[in-house]
């Protein structure tokens, strides 16, 4: 069985054809600047990189030609369509409708419509990307994951903001957490790894991207994660701020001047340790920079690892201990810097690094001492490959 795997954003979308017998990926690829001027796919095959550029107007452009690329004579893998037995797509926001991948039917296009109010930023473009495909393979099942689904679990205490209850009945205020599908994907590595059933786990999962959560999850299901009503909230982030208190934002328009959408842009897109270094976003840049000595670059990722560590610690206490730590995406499966300063000073907590293991970088593996009680790894993660395996699941079950 081979499933297409679409990740569908406003302007750009991520593919990838896996060959589900072996988990294999066939191709991949990146198309973007749809819709603006200079639109570029790039195929990727066996490492060997196919590039078309031509003006792509529209989603359903765009994903013509990467259905052509997947069965171009030369550089194809497949070849017909009718090869690809479903496609899976990545959907941000499911509200409290789903805690699962779903098979999109028309409740489906209507639930995730319904949630565009919640992430308009994601949501439409995923919408744009499931309506394109369906157009173009009308015969073909069509999946979607939902990156909220897998804190669906969450206990209402952790989810339920402290403000009138009627803005959650009314509106949906409340926490939904994302990075869901990377979570749950790294939490079932990580207990292979351990060779042990999830279902007795206690596992801390700590997704470091650009965007960055963590998760609480208990034998298998998640019960906390620190992102909430958006990916705004919780640790500090490349650009995004996380947790403020609330009270800066009125401050801000009041008595600074700002309008509403200034703070928005402020919060979301200059904070983090771009707005606290001045150096990037980029985790990169700012580690060299501190090593030259610059004091700025410093502070910004000792704010960022603490606030990581708290949050570690405040799940420790939410789990009643813990079993394993996963780090996993950008920073968290390559940098030996930032795994080491967040775990610093937490051998009370039973949690302590092997100097020489905490090298890797993109590969599974231990980088815990044999001596840790906690287990700690480093898992790069892979969401395209959970999408999948959710697809292939629930379309062998139909
Ligand atoms: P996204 O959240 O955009 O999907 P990724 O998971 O690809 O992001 O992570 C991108 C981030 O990973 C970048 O901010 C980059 O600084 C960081 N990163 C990548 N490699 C390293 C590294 N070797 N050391 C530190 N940070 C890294």
């Amino acid at each position: 069985m081979k499933i297409l795997v679409i990740n569908c954003g406003s302007s750009s979308l991520k593919y990838q054809l896996i060959n589900m017998e072996d988990e294999n990926v066939l191709a991949k690829g990146l198309v973007e600047r749809i819709g603006i001027e200079g639109s570029i796919l790039t195929h990727k095959v066996n490492g060997e990189k196919y590039i078309t550029e031509q003006p792509m107007e529209d989603h359903k452009i765009a994903i013509k030609l990467v259905l052509n690329a997947l069965v171009d004579k030369d550089y194809g893998v497949i070849k017909d369509m009718s090869e690809i037995s479903a496609v899976g797509h990545r959907v941000v926001h499911g509200g409290e409708k789903y805690a699962n991948s779903v098979l999109v039917d028309e409740d489906v296009v209507k639930a995730i419509k319904d949630c565009a109010k919640l992430a308009p930023l994601h949501n439409v473009p995923n919408m744009i990307g499931i309506n394109a495909c369906k157009e173009l393979m009308p015969d073909t099942p069509m999946v979607a994951t939902f990156d909220t689904a897998f804190h669906q679990t969450l206990p209402n205490y952790a989810y339920t903001y402290a403000v009138p209850y009627d803005l959650y009945e009314k509106y949906g205020v409340r926490k939904y957490g994302f990075h869901g599908t990377s979570h749950k994907f790294v939490s079932i590595e990580a207990a292979k790894m351990m060779g042990k059933d999830i279902r007795s786990l206690k596992i801390i999962t700590c997704h470091l991207g650009n965007g960055a959560s963590v998760c609480a999850i208990d034998g298998g299901k998640s019960i906390d994660t620190s992102m909430g009503f958006t990916p705004l909230a919780g640790l500090c982030m490349g650009t995004r701020c996380g947790d403020i208190d609330p009270a800066v934002i009125p401050f801000l328009v009041k008595s600074v001047g700002m309008s509403i959408d200034e703070v928005d842009t402020l919060m979301n897109k200059k904070s983090g340790v771009l707005g606290v270094s001045g150096v990037s976003s980029d985790f990169r840049d700012v580690l060299a920079e501190e090593a030259k000595g610059n004091k700025r670059a410093e502070l910004a990722l000792n704010v960022y690892t603490y606030r990581v560590k708290s949050v570690i610690g405040s799940y420790i206490a939410a789990l009643n201990g813990v079993d394993c730590i996963v780090f996993t995406a950008g920073s968290g499966e390559n940098s030996e810097p930032l795994r080491r300063r967040i775990c610093a000073g937490l051998s009370n907590l039973g949690i302590v690094l092997d100097k020489e293991r905490n090298n890797v970088m993109g590969k599974p593996a231990q980088i815990s001492s044999d001596d840790s009680k906690v287990k700690v790894f480093a898992i790069p993660t892979n969401e395209e490959l959970m999408i999948a395996r959710d697809t292939k699941e629930i379309v062998e079950g139909r």
